[in-house]
C-alpha cells in the first residue's frame, strides 16, 4: 500500500509542478470561475466544445494550495474529449473517492486524491476546479 501512496503523491506533486492545460486556450468560448475562501483557492476554467459537444480545448488559471492546483490540472486532462454528462459522471466518481477514501475499481489517476478524505476541509480544494468546469459547460457560448 505504501508504494501506492507514493505513486499517488507523485501524481499530485507532478501536476503541481507541471500543471497541464494552464492558460486560456485560444478557441475557448465558455468560462466559469470558482473560489474557496476558506483556503484562499481560486480558479477559472475555460472550455471549447466541438460539434459533438465534446471538450476539444480546456484550460485553467488560478492560484491556491497544492491540492487545488494539482486537482484542477488533473481534471483538465480527464475532462478533455468528454461531454458534459461524461464529465459529470467522472466528477461523481472523483467526489466518491475524496469523500470516502475508496479508490475506484479501475485504477486511475483520480485515485491520487483518495488521501484527501482524511482532511475534510481540503475536499473543497480538491473539487474546486471540477465545480468550475461543470459550471462552464452550462454557460452559453460567447463569441
Ligand atoms: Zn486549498
Amino acid at each position: 500500500m505504501s508504494d501506492l501512496t507514493d505513486l499517488y503523491q507523485a501524481v499530485i506533486l507532478d501536476h503541481n509542478k507541471r500543471p497541464r492545460n494552464r492558460g486560456k486556450p485560444p478557441t475557448a468560448n465558455r468560462v466559469a470561475t470558482g473560489d474557496n475562501p476558506s483556503c484562499g483557492d481560486n480558479c477559472t476554467v475555460y472550455l471549447h466544445l466541438d460539434a459533438a459537444d465534446r471538450v476539444d480545448a480546456i484550460g485553467f488559471e488560478g492560484s491556491g494550495c497544492a491540492i487545488s492546483q494539482a486537482s484542477t490540472s488533473l481534471m483538465t486532462t480527464q475532462v478533455k474529449g468528454k461531454t458534459a454528462a461524461e464529465a459529470e459522471a467522472l466528477f461523481n466518481d472523483f467526489k466518491h473517492i475524496v469523500t470516502s477514501g475508496q479508490p475506484p475499481e479501475e485504477l486511475s489517476d483520480l485515485a491520487a486524491f483518495a488521501g484527501v478524505h482524511a482532511f475534510p476541509a481540503r475536499i473543497k480544494c480538491a473539487t474546486l476546479g471540477w465545480h468550475a468546469a461543470l459550471e462552464a459547460f452550462k454557460q452559453p457560448p460567447s463569441a
